[in-house]
């Protein structure tokens, strides 16, 4: 986007010295370990360019295919050019003592530095600014910024036009900045200065002040108390919540019936409405599960529409009679599906239908309190004088949206990489305690106050469980509920009535109370000035101490402890691999070495406790102090409270592992000796009897859906793993004729698993069969290491053959791998566990599926050891039901319209050559199998599609 006159004097205004934009290619990531390929410099005055400085640079090393195919450099461009050192002169003479501009600098600093190279000049980052100025846009690459300001970018990824186009982002951040209200600009500026974060240089521009404060003098936007909060909590006040009729009126099921049958009713809703006899089916059935009060499991398959199946009847019920109906899923997707497609279209449908009035129609999204922004976390953490550059951005970035936002939910935010996403719980309502005004604005109580007025209530799994936890203080009351995505309940309970908590964790809480050092001694100061008694002082003073003392010995104590588990404790793995899980039974128990453990474990067990007391009697002694005594202080208060209540939770964990395990949950310890961190787990082993005793028993009827929850036509593995033992049972075929749409290969000549040849085996059928559809292809596999292993050996072949590799860990995230995907169908995506279920790649964006392994469970996993005993044939009962429960899922991915067309190819000779195969097989849609060998596949699949 060409700039106009006004805002370029602008610019030219702000930009008042010579600046330089800087960017860099090189061979990987690690500063100290990969090397420089290209340098890119410009060096501008406003928004003029005046000169630039280009060049490759020599890394005496190969390049791997990745960063050729990345960067578009060759082998030959860096083998002909002069090495980093011999440039290293002109280049510092190029940037001078010039401003230097980057998107991501610090990392490019950070590779100058190491090769000899160190720039202490003043800098600003584009990403910085992008990320606090777009709180909500979705894409903070180069890429991202210069499409969304149409900003010249032709050669991506090549340095002179990335520092040419970051030169252009800037310009733009530079004219969004000025858009901001003056009470934030001072207040971005002042957290800038206080944490010295890179984007301070320029917040202190002196004529970018000068303009902000004139600004000032016609800018009548001081800190809103909130009024985007307020004014919902005022509305609401005037609403009752949602009180069931005393006498309940059945659906009627016949009215129902003609409603579903009625197209035009449903076309009115849905876009692209087809009536299917299957979700007809399912809503009868769920209609008479309420009615009657019973449970319910339904399996929908792919494109029966059983969000509009369960939504239908339970909207109509909830009318009628004044009944909340809460629905529970496991994906944000599927939330966000049901919140903002489904829950309305449906709504505008109801006033359509007589005797129905949408007006009486609530729905509303609860979620758990991580996901909610506290106020008072979040001024209490701009105020904080130790405050650091993390913190100081996740306030920046979310200081204008604070006064908009409608709902306070995370998810209104782009967070970016875990790394800076981090810095939320910061902010969230997770762990605030003690809110001292219950009228002070707070998202969280808004979103539970407008969860009681709502007919419809949609939650996540997470939030279902925990509030069984809570004794069910943070979902209102319900008698109806719809679990969707049912197939994860097990995995959800099994993590909340367990526990995992790690060393590093562990430390981190400890070391947090050490960070307190400021606090105290203002606390000291306050006593002083305030005259306090003496007595009173030193106590204060023991106890500061006392707790530093004791944290000093909990960690040599602890360092012991960690030292001895990794030399005696690992030897009680039966694994080859002896940092693979190790679980801890009755038999480890009794092991001489586990009891020198718990002796070990004793002696910090006693410094802990100590420590806790400590913290309880400082608690007790800051009792009476407040915010307006000593700043910060009740964020103080907010984190003693809370690391209390964890390290209380640690040592009973801790004292359950070692010394009092429950007879029905699973102990394990694990290791990441990368990170220097174990783990120390515990899950229920039956996760039906909790849900049985605390929702089946409790609630009316409870609704479990899924496209994958039977196994062999049967749902017996499923109600065995979360019930209800009760339940009723339906199961829906898909719509989609399969028979014509699919076809599954097994090559003839597949060699068994363990045959030496069948690594080359699996990546020559890759190779192969994903050339034949020219990518838009889905490899699938178990393991970590079989993924890395065959994308190896793929990866040449199939880049030069045009086809792009994006593997899981290496070429991205999941989203961005997908993201990438989507962009160039040209590609295979090569991915484990996250990719065998939630993609939803319709049409020719995918057109072969590849399944490396049937997907069984490791047999040494901890969980599934110990739950595997809970059978007499663990392996059919347990192992195979579980494994095509995983295959269907991954298979799920191939048609998602019924006009997708696809190929799948299963690597697995166990699924044609052992008997149990049949129990895979069956579970599959009724589909065409081809037995070629490997060297017709391409053949078979060109002339399938063909067809
Ligand atoms: S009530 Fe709790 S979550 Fe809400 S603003 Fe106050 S401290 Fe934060």
């Amino acid at each position: 986007m060409s700039l106009n006159n006004q805002n370029k004097d602008i610019l030219s205004n702000i930009l008042d010295e010579k600046w330089i934009s800087l960017d860099l290619e090189t061979t990987g990531l690690d500063a100290k370990e990969d090397k420089i390929i290209e340098i890119g410099v410009v060096r501008f005055d406003g928004e003029k360019t005046l000169e630039t400085f280009e060049s490759f640079i020599n890394p005496s090393c190969k390049l791997s295919d990745f960063t050729k195919t990345y960067t578009g450099i060759n082998q030959l461009d860096v083998d002909n050019a002069p090495t980093f050192n011999s440039i290293n002169n002109d280049l510092k003479k190029f940037i001078g003592d010039s401003p230097i501009l980057g998107h991501n600098i610090q990392f490019d600093i950070n590779f100058l530095k190491s090769h000899g190279l160190n720039l202490k000049n003043n800098k600003s980052d584009t990403w910085d600014l992008a990320y606090i100025l777009f709180p909500q846009f979705f894409d903070y690459s180069l890429i991202g910024l210069s499409k969304k300001f149409k900003v010249g970018h032709e050669k991506p990824h090549r340095a002179l036009d990335d520092a040419i186009a970051t030169k252009g982002v800037f310009e733009n951040l530079i004219l969004e900045l000025l858009k901001i209200d003056y009470n934030s600009f001072i207040k971005i500026k002042s957290l800038a200065n206080k944490t010295k974060w890179i984007i301070s240089y320029l917040m202190n521009n002196n004529n970018l002040l000068e303009i902000m404060k004139s600004k000032y003098l016609n800018d009548n936007t001081n800190d809103l108390y909130f009024k985007n909060i307020l004014d919902l909590f005022k509305e609401m006040s005037n609403k009752s919540s949602l009180k069931p009729n005393d006498k309940l009126v059945d659906l009627n099921i016949n009215n129902l019936n003609e409603l579903l049958v009625s197209e035009n009713l449903l076309s009115g809703a849905v876009k692209n409405f087809k009536k299917r006899p299957q979700q007809i089916s399912m809503s009868l059935k769920i209609a008479e599960s309420i009615n009657n009060n019973r449970n319910l499991i339904v399996e929908a398959g792919t494109g029966v529409g059983k969000s509009l199946a369960y939504l239908f009847p339970s909207i109509l019920y909830s009318i009628q009679n004044k009944k909340r109906i809460v629905i529970s899923t496991n994906t944000i997707n599927l939330q966000e599906q049901l919140i903002q497609k489904d829950l309305p279209n449906l709504k505008r449908l109801i006033s359509k239908i007589p005797g129905f009035d949408n007006s009486e129609f609530d729905f509303n999204l609860l979620k758990g309190r991580s996901n909610y922004i506290c106020l008072k976390k979040w001024q209490t953490l701009q105020n904080n004088e130790n405050i650091n550059v993390g913190d100081a951005r996740i306030i920046s970035k979310t200081n204008q949206w604070i006064h908009k936002t409608v709902t306070g939910d995370k998810n209104e935010l782009n967070l970016g990489h875990p790394g800076v996403a981090f810095y939320w719980d910061h902010i969230s309502a997770q762990g605030a305690i003690d809110c001292p005004d219950i009228s002070s604005p707070c998202f969280l109580r808004l979103a539970r106050e407008k969860a009681n007025f709502a007919n419809v209530l949609v939650v996540n799994h997470s939030l279902l469980i925990s509030d069984i936890v809570s004794g069910g203080s943070l979902i209102p009351d319900y008698d109806i509920l719809v679990i969707d995505e049912a197939h994860h309940l097990e995995d959800e309970v099994s993590s909340q009535f367990g526990f995992n908590f790690n060393t590093n964790i562990f430390n981190d809480l400890l070391s947090d109370i050490n960070k307190q050092n400021n606090i105290w001694d203002k606390i000291r100061q306050y006593f002083i000035n305030s005259n306090f008694s003496d007595t009173r002082i030193n106590s204060f003073n023991n106890n500061v101490s006392n707790i530093t003392k004791t944290i000093d010995q909990i960690f040599s104590e602890h360092t012991e402890l960690y030292n001895f588990i990794l030399s005696n404790l690992i030897n009680l793995s039966s694994d080859e691999n002896k940092f693979n899980d190790i679980r801890i039974t009755s038999t480890t128990r009794k092991q001489p070495i586990w009891s020198d453990f718990e002796i070990q474990w004793q002696n910090s067990d006693n410094i802990l406790l100590n420590l806790i007391n400590q913290l309880e009697e400082m608690n007790v002694v800051l009792e009476d102090l407040d915010d307006n005594e000593i700043n910060n202080y009740s964020s103080l208060k907010n984190s003693f409270g809370n690391l209390i209540s964890q390290l209380v939770d640690i040592r009973n964990n801790y004292a359950e592992l070692i010394l009092n395990p429950k007879d029905d949950y699973v102990y394990w310890i694990s290791f990441n000796l990368n990170k220097k961190d174990i783990f120390f787990n515990s899950a229920p082993l039956n996760v039906s009897d909790i849900l049985e005793e605390n929702i089946y028993l409790k609630k009316d009827s409870v609704i479990l859906t899924s496209a994958t929850l039977s196994t062999n036509g049967k749902f017996e593995h499923i109600r065995n793993r979360i019930g209800p033992s009760d339940a009723d049972e339906l199961l829906l075929d898909s719509p989609f004729d399969y028979f014509n749409s699919s076809l599954l290969c097994v090559p003839g000549d597949l060699p068994e698993l363990f045959h030496p040849n069948y690594m080359q085996f699996l990546s020559d059928s890759i190779i192969k069969s994903t050339i034949a559809v020219g990518g838009s292809t889905l490899a699938l596999f178990t393991s970590h290491e079989l993924l890395r292993r065959s994308s190896k050996l793929v990866r040449p072949v199939l880049e030069s053959n045009g086809i792009s590799c994006l593997v899981q860990g290496v070429d991205g995230t999941p989203a961005q791998l997908i993201k990438k995907f989507i962009n160039n169908p040209k590609s295979i995506l090569m991915g484990t566990n996250s990719f065998w279920e939630g993609i939803d790649l319709p049409g020719d964006l995918l057109k072969l599926l590849i399944l490396s392994k049937l997907p069984f469970t490791p047999p040494n996993e901890p969980i599934f050891q110990a739950r595997s005993e809970l059978y007499e044939n663990a392996f059919f009962e347990y192992a195979v039901p579980q494994a095509v429960l995983r295959l269907r899922q991954g298979f799920g991915r191939l048609i998602r319209t019924i006009d997708d067309r696809g190929v799948v190819i299963i690597l697995d000779k166990r699924i044609i050559s052992k008997k149990y195969g049949e129990n895979f097989i069956n579970s599959l849609p009724d589909l065409k199998i081809d037995r070629s060998n490997l060297n017709q596949i391409p053949d078979v699949i060109k002339k399938w599609f063909k067809k």
